[in-house]
């Protein structure tokens, strides 16, 4: 893009041209810090907290992240994509070939879609059942069971167990902070 520097001293116009820009980022912060309202201020404290990246719902935080390796998964690796902790990724395909960089944790809050599913799984030994945003429906990953375990079960036995899991999307994810860094003030407000 060329960033052609207009100049603001011109009076004819009336306008200046950088004005609209002006209005129109304006408008997205504003627009973020509704969507984000709780994200605003200063009143956060947990730093690692993961956002449904389709409508900012809190999903899970970054500190449950929870290693489960997978002999399946395509590669691994340690990253710091989602938030400041170096948390392990692992890319997977599914069998219509996409594939999905995922990040294992110990819980989460998504909404779980049984009866689980024993074939094409990721993890040898667990059932799956997709896992979608609790206020928005996106789907941001999957929720794993051991396969030997009914394939429905209640919420209340998927959280309640320490060998149960969920792979979350990192792509459909954002980071809190992420979140409130858009809403500072651009250099242009500040006086
Ligand atoms: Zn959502």
């Amino acid at each position: 893009m060329g960033m052609e520097q207009q100049s603001c001293s011109s009076e004819e116009m009336g306008v200046c041209k950088r004005l609209p820009l002006m209005f129109i980022l304006q408008f997205l912060v504003v627009s973020l810090c509704v969507k984000y309202s709780h994200a605003c201020g200063t009143s956060s404290s947990s730093g690692d907290l993961l956002l449904c990246r389709s409508c900012g719902h809190e999903i899970a935080l970054e500190s449950n992240a929870n290693f489960v390796h997978s002999r399946l998964a395509l590669s691994h690796r340690n990253d710091t994509v989602v938030g400041e902790k170096r948390v392990s990724v692992q890319l997977f395909e599914n069998p219509q070939g996409y594939q999905f960089e995922v990040i294992t944790f110990k819980t989460a809050d998504v909404r779980k879609h049984w009866p689980a599913e024993k074939h094409f799984t990721w993890f040898p030994g667990y059932s799956w059942t997709i896992a979608t945003c609790p206020r928005c429906r996106a789907h941001l990953g999957w929720a794993f069971q051991p396969s030997d375990w009914p394939s429905t079960i209640s919420t209340e036995q998927f959280d309640d167990s320490q060998q149960t899991f969920v792979a979350l999307i990192i792509q459909r994810l954002l980071r809190e902070h992420f979140a409130s860094s858009l809403l500072v003030t651009p250099k242009a407000f500040r006086s």
